[in-house]
């Protein structure tokens, strides 16, 4: 069996400073009443907090000052990202672009794609969703069925997406499509291409979730016209880039602090002298943020040396959410209180929110069961 550890990172200067610095934005924005700690930091879509963020340098740090970044290591970046999750901030409008989309694209982008579009994202004004899952399609991504056929110029795509968070609200996607047969390697044949939501031939329609939210759509494509330059990658990378990108997608401190308010809200609930049972059970809690925390930042560490440690990033992902839905079930075995929405109590509402997402976190950016194969296979288990 192959081995992996998570080697502890020490933060350097700069990203402890920052950390100092994110701390006093978020309070002057909680100070003058702009933002309450939201539970689902990173589902709230608040373009105006994402330019107020942005204009404090903290969308794209990590990128080139020429495509509007700061030069910053990974390092620093998580210490942003987790400071905005732990207090709650509505980062939901630049999440997916600062976290993977500006990332491909920085990579793997044309220059016109890198200079038009970069600078939008670090100023806070572009959001980007992810056109990976359809109907047929969702563990099994080398199944994609929406195609693009080549044109004059470029590429013309037919087909449909499913489970596309804000689809209708963001500027552009980054899609899975088919360019050419699946072959004998079930893995080609596949491409990316950036979808400009604006343009004739894309469309959203809204699917409501569990707690009657519109976060989802299914996105359709009718003859949708997509230049050359909007390609990430070349035609047939698709798959590979994929796989490299949700390293960056499944190891970020998003996959732990999902619903770390209310963790915050457990503890302030039961005081300063809590029961013996009661100390117990959020002292493991705690435990399990903490070995969590040094393993997202250990990633980090890998991706800011330029490797893609996808099975440590399965790894964080898979822990992670399995504990962010240990959080609410534990609230419900420590608090007598029926979680509603209705209730004018901040806990029994949080409550009420937290287990009606829950069930999401183990899915969204890969099953349970995908992930374990890919770490046995990371291990060299099969
Ligand atoms: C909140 C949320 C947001 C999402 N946002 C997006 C988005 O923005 N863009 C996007 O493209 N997608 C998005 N998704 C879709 C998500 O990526 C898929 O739901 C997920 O990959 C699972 O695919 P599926 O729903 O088709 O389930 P299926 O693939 O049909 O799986 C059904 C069940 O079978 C199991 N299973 C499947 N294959 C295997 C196997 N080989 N071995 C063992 N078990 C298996 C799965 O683990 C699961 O339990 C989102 C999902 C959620 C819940």
């Amino acid at each position: 069996m192959r081995e992996f550890e998570f080697k502890g990172v020490r933060l350097p200067a700069e990203a402890v400073e920052e950390r100092a610095r994110v701390r006093a934005f978020l309070k002057a924005e909680r100070d003058a009443g702009r933002y309450l700690p939201h539970l689902s930091s990173w589902s709230s879509f608040d373009p105006e907090f994402s330019k107020r963020a942005s204009a404090e340098g903290f969308i794209g740090v990590t990128w080139p000052r020429e495509y509007g970044g700061r030069e910053q290591s990974s390092l620093t970046r998580f210490v942003i990202t987790e400071e905005m999750l732990a207090q709650g901030a509505p980062c939901g409008a630049h999440w997916i672009a600062d976290r993977q989309s500006g990332p491909q694209i920085l990579r793997h982008g044309s220059e016109r794609a890198k200079r038009d579009i970069l600078p939008r994202i670090a100023r806070g004004e572009c959001y980007f969703g992810i056109g990976m899952s359809e109907p047929d399609s969702g563990s099994d991504l080398a199944a994609v069925r929406t195609r693009a056929t080549r044109v004059d110029g470029g590429w013309v795509i037919n087909g449909s997406k499913i489970w596309t968070t804000n689809a209708h609200v963001v500027h552009y996607l980054i899609a899975l499509v088919r360019t050419s047969d699946m072959g004998e390697d079930r893995h080609g044949g596949l491409t990316q291409f950036i979808i400009d939501m604006s343009k004739p031939g894309v469309t959203a329609r809204p699917i409501h979730d569990l707690g009657g939210n519109h976060e989802f759509n299914e996105v359709s494509f009718q003859d949708y016209f997509v230049p050359d330059d909007m390609m990430v990658g070349s035609e047939g990378q698709g798959w590979s880039m994929v796989t490299s990108e949700l390293a960056f997608e499944r190891s970020g401190p998003d996959r732990f602090l999902s619903d770390f308010q209310l963790l915050v809200g457990l503890v302030d609930r039961l005081g300063t002298s809590p029961e013996r049972r009661e100390a117990i059970e959020v002292g493991r809690l705690v435990a399990h943020l903490a070995s969590l925390r040094r393993m997202s930042s250990s990633v980090a560490g890998l991706l800011d040396k330029g490797q893609s440690p996808n099975t440590q990033a399965a790894l964080v992902k898979d822990m992670g959410t399995g504990f962010e839905r240990e959080i609410p079930e534990i609230a419900r075995r420590l608090v007598a209180i029926e979680p509603s929405r209705d209730r004018d109590d901040r806990f029994s509402e949080s409550l009420a929110d937290v287990l009606l997402r829950a069930p999401s976190f183990t899915l969204r950016g890969g099953t349970r069961e995908i992930l374990r194969s890919v770490i046995a296979r990371g291990l060299g288990l099969r």
